[in-house]
């Protein structure tokens, strides 16, 4: 049994009028991404197959990963992203990155290149230069320019941010989502996970999201495979994905497993949240606490995708 799947991001505030416009063309780009990934476990790892998928959306600025990542406080893209093997327990992670295209491949060095699991900022970005994976790209979309001034003006036009810092509620507001993931089974059994964005539109300079935390927006081991997306503070506090591949080893089903984590982070923190699952029977879970969660998936029978909830 082999299985991809991939998330586009949960939507953390409710869409405006026409704000959905696109939704059916993100369902279609993501359905592509699982397929191309697919392709890629017939021959290599589900560690491949993830890293592969989450590198064609950290191409397109449809998503808020790489290219087109949502931008900082003060205007620029601080990328995060992570990988997990749970065939051998490694994983890598970089945080609040700037310039590089392909955060995913950077943490993906970091595990199979260092004796260490976590980079952030210019250590990481110096890191990249030296294996020659960037450092000095530019990953500013115009739809995300316009986003982050019209963000910046409900801020200080409602009173409720202080110019420097963004006011609590601020995540809630202007969270974009679009945040990508995959997790994935091949061949041998084996099961992986990756999660890659730009984290929240007018984030701190320097802050870093659970998708560069594992056990937070990543984790895999010899049971499950998790990848979420959403407020990522809520995620760290509560070790998100971690939890959900323990509540799958408990015995459930990965659909339930992730509701049942949900379930904890809305009722502890209030916040929005999805993930996708895949264990090692190649079972395949999807649910989401906020307003959609893009998501695709295939298998040897075929690909399917959609948008799980946020009706
Ligand atoms: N989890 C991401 C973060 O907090 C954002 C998202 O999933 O949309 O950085």
């Amino acid at each position: 049994m082999r299985v991809v799947v991939v998330h586009g991001g949960v939507r953390i505030s409710r869409p405006r009028p026409g704000g959905r416009s696109r939704d059916g063309e993100i369902v279609d780009k993501l359905m592509d991404v699982a397929e191309r990934a697919r392709r890629v476990l017939l021959a290599g790892s589900a560690l491949d197959a993830v890293e592969e998928a989450v590198r064609i959306m950290e191409e397109d600025p449809t998503f808020n990963a790489g290219y087109g990542s949502a931008l900082n406080l003060v205007g620029e893209v601080e990328v995060d992203a992570s990988i997990m093997d749970g065939s051998t327990m490694r994983a890598g992670a970089v945080g609040a990155v700037r310039g590089v295209l392909h955060p995913v491949t950077l943490a993906r060095a970091v595990m199979e290149r260092t004796p260490h699991v976590l980079l952030v900022g210019e250590g990481a970005r110096e890191f990249a230069r030296k294996l020659g994976l960037g450092g000095d790209e530019d990953l500013v979309h115009e739809s995300r320019v316009s986003a982050r001034r019209e963000a910046l003006r409900g801020a200080l036009g409602g009173g409720s941010a202080g110019g420097t810092m963004p006011a609590r509620d601020l995540i809630g507001i202007y969270g974009v989502g679009e945040t990508v993931g995959a997790v994935a089974l091949d061949g041998e059994g084996r099961l992986a996970a990756a999660t890659s964005t730009g984290g929240l539109t007018l984030k701190l300079p320097g802050r870093v999201g659970d998708s560069a935390v594992v056990g937070a927006g990543t984790y895999a081991d010899g049971r499950a495979a998790c990848s979420g997306t959403g407020v990522g503070e809520a995620a760290i506090v509560e070790a998100g994905a971690f939890r959900v591949v323990e509540a799958v080893g408990r015995g459930l089903h990965p659909r339930r497993a992730a509701e049942e984590v949900l379930d904890i982070i809305r009722r502890e923190t209030g916040r929005e949240f999805g993930f996708i699952v895949v264990d090692r029977s190649g079972r395949v879970g999807v649910a989401q606490m906020g307003y959609g969660l893009f998501w695709a998936s295939a298998t040897d029978e075929g690909v399917e995708g959609g948008i799980e909830g946020g009706g």
